[in-house]
């Protein structure tokens, strides 16, 4: 009997194709015990009418395996399908995003060496609980929705993450001085929790200021949990402080299944030409792993992928004239992380 850990993948769309095949190898040649079971999602399956984007035997694959490592995919704007993503969180439970964004200095360029946050992100909630509908003529309206259980289940994550990770502070971010009710009930039930953790320092944020803070001072931050739309616009401009979106890898939690990608999209601008960066979807599959019982694997994988970058070995979105070795494509890096395992 096989002794490997059955797991779903999607290549996705995009330059999804080309960071899995490259994140594949990177976990095979380092002894991970994963079978896969490859499913189609996002446009292709769009194309074929069924607006989920995920057939019925995909979903069924999920509720097999309860883990799932996922290419981004490309998502309609301003109209046509909804987003798989959402549809996935949803479906499953996946209600903590956990979004960790930590500096490579000096190995890759950023002003804010020190940089080390998690952004957990509420995931089934507010604006993304998809109640869109127009009211009159000029006017559509959607509706945010933020309940307690939610906002309980997600905090209470949030400070076990800490205390787990050994981590010093959480600080709640919402906008609770103009959505006094929805934004108010989150930031009610942050400082009602925090007082079950004492040894953990917590504090506030008005979102603005706090996103502001992000850009500017991103050290100061240690653990962030935050609402839904709130967390996804700061983690992306956490990430990029640390010196790219194509970094940062992202683990969807649920009570039963869990979903891993990179924090980035399909980036169309750039499919096809062999240039991506695979790292955000390779810190995706090292998180997989840790969650799956293969710590030993998860840290030979990030040590051989660091000793990359502190070689200069860099792909073009981190590249830099005099700090680099070698501009690397997607499967030179993934060679050259499989060189340094
Ligand atoms: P994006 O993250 O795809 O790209 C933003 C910029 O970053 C582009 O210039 C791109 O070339 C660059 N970039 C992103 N990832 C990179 C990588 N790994 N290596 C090098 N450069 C990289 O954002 P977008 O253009 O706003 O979105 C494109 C599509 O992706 C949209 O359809 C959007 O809905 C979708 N999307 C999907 C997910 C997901 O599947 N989880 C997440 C975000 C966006």
């Amino acid at each position: 009997m096989s002794s490997k850990r059955k797991i779903t993948v999607a290549y996705g769309d995009g330059i999804g194709p080309e960071i899995m095949d490259a994140t594949l190898r990177i976990l095979d040649a380092a002894g991970a015990q994963l079978e896969y079971d490859v499913i189609e999602i996002g446009e292709k399956v769009y194309l074929k009418g069924i607006s989920s984007g995920m057939e019925p035997k995909a979903i069924d694959s999920l509720r097999e395996t309860k883990v799932f490592l996922k290419s981004p995919i490309t998502t309609p704007q301003g109209g046509g399908f909804k987003s798989l993503n959402v549809t996935t969180r949803k479906s499953f439970g996946l209600y903590a995003n956990v979004r960790p964004c930590k500096a490579f200095s000096p190995f890759v360029k950023t002003h804010f060496p020190k940089t080390d946050m998690v952004i957990i992100r509420e995931n089934e909630e507010d604006l993304y609980a998809g109640i869109e509908h127009r009211q009159t003529e000029e006017v559509y309206q959607t509706l945010k929705l933020i309940s307690e259980p939610g906002s309980e289940k997600i905090i209470r994550y949030a400070f076990e993450y800490a205390k787990k990770y050994g981590r010093k502070k959480v600080t709640c971010m919402t906008k609770d001085n103009i959505m006094k009710l929805a934004d108010g009930l989150f930031h009610k039930k942050f400082d009602e929790i925090a007082k079950e953790y004492p040894e953990i320092q917590s504090d506030h944020k008005i979102i603005d200021i706090g996103t502001a803070l992000i850009a500017d001072r991103p050290e100061t931050f240690d653990v962030v949990v935050t609402l839904n739309l709130y967390g996804d616009i700061i983690s992306d401009v956490a990430a990029q402080v640390t010196g790219s979106v194509g970094l940062g890898g992202s683990a969807n939690v649920g009570a039963e299944v869990a979903m891993f990608e990179a924090i980035h999209g399909s980036a169309p601008d750039i499919a096809g030409m062999g240039i991506a960066n695979p790292s955000g979807l390779l810190n995706g599959a090292i998180m997989m792993l840790v969650h799956i019982g293969q710590p030993d694997v998860a840290e030979k994988i990030s040590n051989a992928w660091m000793k990359t970058l502190e070689d200069g070995i860099h792909t073009g979105d981190i590249y830099q004239e005099g700090l680099s070795s070698k501009k690397a494509s997607t499967k030179e890096f993934a060679d050259a992380v499989i060189e340094r395992l």
